[in-house]
């Protein structure tokens, strides 16, 4: 069960009743997935890059600080989820460059990296195994 929050570009957003997990209308995700509806294009990214790259040296440490933090067993991967151009992962590299290998990332809709960068950790995948 859910409510209805608000819509946002055409798209409705909803509350779980019994979680509070905000999430989007799922046929507006199902036409994301299959490709009829557009989103995270060049336009999404266009906007989003400088935020993104701000978020990844600051919120976004310190959610990975309290993740690791409070995990109740070692991490020894940690995946990124919607991890965008990977700059997290750059942060996170350029911060704790003894894991290597630890930290990857997941985006369905990845934008190509405005500069080439090779960083071995980064694991940029179009869907999850
Ligand atoms: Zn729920």
């Amino acid at each position: 069960m859910a409510t209805s929050l608000r819509v946002v570009d055409d798209v409705e957003f909803y509350c779980c009743t019994g979680c509070g997990s905000l999430f989007a209308h799922p046929d507006f995700l199902a036409a994301v997935d299959d490709g009829t509806a557009e989103n995270y294009r060049d336009e999404y990214w266009a906007k989003e890059l400088a935020a993104a790259r701000q978020r990844s040296w600051g919120a976004g440490i310190v959610r990975v600080a309290e993740i690791l933090r409070l995990a109740r067993v070692p991490v020894r991967r940690f995946l990124d989820v919607g991890s965008g151009p990977g700059f997290l992962l750059d942060s996170l590299t350029g911060l704790l460059p003894t894991t290597v290998g630890m930290f990857h990332g997941v985006e369905l809709f990845p934008h190509r990296r405005p500069t080439a960068v090779h960083i071995p950790t980064i694991t940029l995948a179009p869907s999850l195994p």
